[in-house]
């Protein structure tokens, strides 16, 4: 992920431990993936599950899931820590040249 916003200058690491609620968001996905295709898995192949495929399936997803989807969870984190200190918003926040796009107003 690049450091800044290409397009507002905005700072997307403003604090130490920044990405703590983006890995919360990428351990939330991974679960929900898991217990769905878990469940998709036991459902179609009921009585006669392959347990062996189901496990070896479910460690693949487990590994996967999470690493392919953690740059999508910071994205989707920013925008969550966006909205939630939307009134917050600072100069500090955009580079030396401060804000651009939308975010100008707060020159
Ligand atoms: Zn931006």
């Amino acid at each position: 992920m690049t450091e800044r916003c290409p397009r507002c200058g905005l700072l997307f690491e403003r604090e130490e431990g920044q990405w703590v609620g983006a890995m919360i968001v990428n351990f939330a996905v991974a679960m929900v993936a898991l217990v769905s295709g878990l469940a998709a898995g036991l459902l179609l192949t009921w009585p006669d599950v392959p347990w062996t495929t189901v496990t070896v399936v479910a460690v693949v997803m487990v590994v996967a899931v999470p690493t392919v989807l953690y740059p999508w969870s910071k994205t989707v984190w920013v925008a969550i820590d966006l909205l939630m200190h939307r009134s917050e918003r600072s100069l500090e926040w955009f580079g030396e040249d401060g804000p651009r796009g939308s975010d100008a107003a707060l020159r």
